[in-house]
Formats: C-alpha cells, sequence, structure tokens
C-alpha cells in the first residue's frame, strides 16, 4: 500500500524501513532485502 504520493516520492525518497518491524535500513550492496539484519538474524536461527 502506498502512502507516499508520487510527487512527493519524487522529491524525497524515504529510508528503507523493514517490512518486518519498520525500523530503517541502512542502504547496504544488499539492497534487495526488505528487512532489518535483527529481523533476518531471527529468521535465520
Ligand atoms: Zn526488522
Amino acid at each position: 500500500m502506498l502512502t507516499t504520493k508520487p510527487m512527493d516520492f519524487f522529491r524525497t525518497l524515504p529510508p528503507k524501513q523493514c517490512s518486518d518491524c519498520g525500523d530503517p535500513i541502512e542502504e547496504q550492496a544488499e539492497s534487495y532485502l526488505m528487512e532489518c539484519d535483527r529481523c533476518l538474524s531471527k529468521k535465520e536461527d
């Protein structure tokens, strides 16, 4: 669900957020990741 208007989206790219807990995700090489390190490590367990 998009809550950001298209115009605003192009103006300011919002920081990526973890799809699980909502924490901001720092841009990394693994940019395809949708979850933060904490949630990812939880799943690997
Ligand atoms: Zn998370």
